[in-house]
């Protein structure tokens, strides 16, 4: 979707994503982290925000390294013209190979094998591709097993072409409270020191050490000389478990508008399924949003959005493009009037939290759920001197 700086007014539905809460929840992470370097998750379009844009704006800000998860986002935002670090946290697949060292991107290498391969790759084009090493520490998920790592680094370490720029874990339940839980994360970082000091004895340098997703700094002291944030930066907390050091706000409010106002009669039948009964002459708003656009059907007949500074109730199914709104008897209403899905409206708000809750996910899936369709209006945007 093209970006458009200027106007919201002519759209139907559209997300507006202000870069000045951007800027400041950066300020405040970086203060928190005390200097440290961020690798700032930006994959999945920047979580739903538009990573071209939110990259940019991070690189102002003094952000120079980022993570993705894949090849193609590297290159759209080479293409762009970016020119930091774009690590690639995902494991590429061998077919990627040319086109990481093409466009310099920096790997996630999993094994020795693949560090191999890409070092030919590397060495045929007189390049050297810099790489991040996933050490797997309890994530259950990628990476090198965290008692072969040395070993194996060691060998990567000595091929051509191929420079080890940072090394890394992932925390999964780091956003938990529970004894157990703490105990877990506190055994992982202990398998991850292990491998540093062995690293280290060994003489390997590695220069950039990340651990921390969000909720690793902030439910745990600062470690290594990197953190790795993604959801805090847009304003957002892993989970209600995590302790609030900072205070961030939401950069994204999703919008949309009234096409139609229904005058239904009793025992109207609203949308596919007939799974709504009017029991009175109501009301209705059509609304330019559907589950196309990222709005989940599973809040049909549970859901609400703010209409008039007021929380109104979703009725009936969910469809492709459209949503049926229950407008209050006193309400005034119009075709053409704002919509806010997530965000605020008066003295109202309904966050991607709240949104999330009522279908059972987390805040991740309800932002990176928000289609390519939906065009993007950033607030905030300073000119290219400023
Ligand atoms: C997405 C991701 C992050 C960012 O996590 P948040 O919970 O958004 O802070 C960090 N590390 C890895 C490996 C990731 O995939």
């Amino acid at each position: 979707m093209k970006i458009d700086l200027t106007n919201s007014s002519r759209y139907d539905i559209w997300s507006e994503i202000d870069l000045n809460k951007f800027r400041n929840n950066i300020r405040k992470m970086k203060r928190l982290t005390e200097g440290r370097e961020i690798l700032l998750a930006i994959k999945a379009n920047a979580y739903g925000h538009g990573a071209e844009v939110i990259c940019q704006e991070a690189e102002r800000e003094g952000i120079r390294l980022f993570g993705l998860a894949t090849t193609e986002e590297g290159i759209a935002l080479r293409k762009a013209g970016i020119r930091s670090r774009l690590v690639i946290l995902t494991p590429a697949v061998f077919e990627q190979i040319e086109e990481i060292i093409r466009f310099e991107l920096s790997p996630n290498i999993i094994e020795r094998r693949y560090a191999e391969i890409i070092s030919q790759e590397a060495e045929k084009r007189g390049k050297t591709t810099i790489c991040h090493i996933e050490v797997e520490t309890g994530m259950g998920r990628t990476g090198i097993f965290w008692e072969d790592a040395v070993g194996e680094i060691v060998s990567i370490a000595r091929l051509p072409n191929i420079k080890i720029e940072g090394i890394f874990t992932h925390f999964p339940i780091a956003d938990s409270f529970k004894k157990e839980d703490i105990e877990f994360t506190r055994l992982q970082i202990k398998r991850f020191a292990f491998v540093l000091k062995k690293l280290d004895e060994l003489g390997i340098k590695i220069p950039i050490v990340h651990i921390s997703n969000t909720a690793g700094f902030m439910n745990y002291p600062l470690m290594g000389n990197c953190v790795r944030p993604g959801i805090l930066a847009y304003g957002l907390y892993p989970s209600k478990q995590v302790k609030k050091k900072i205070a961030v706000e939401p950069i994204l409010e999703l919008k949309t508008r009234v096409v139609q106002v229904q005058q239904f009669p009793k025992d109207w039948s609203i949308s596919y399924g007939r799974t709504y009964k009017t029991t009175s002459p109501t009301r209705v708003a059509i609304i330019r949003a559907g589950y196309a656009d990222g709005l989940r059907r599973s809040l049909s007949n549970k859901g609400e959005v703010l209409l008039g500074g007021r929380r109104c109730k979703i009725i009936g199914r969910i469809c492709m493009d459209t949503t049926m709104v229950l407008v209050p008897e006193d309400m005034k209403v119009n075709v053409g009037d704002e919509v806010v899905l997530i965000g605020k409206q008066g003295e109202e708000e309904i966050s991607a939290d709240d949104m999330a809750a009522l279908v059972d996910t987390i805040n991740y899936e309800i932002l990176t759920g928000i289609s390519e369709r939906v065009p993007r209006v950033y607030l905030g945007v300073r000119n290219s001197n400023g």
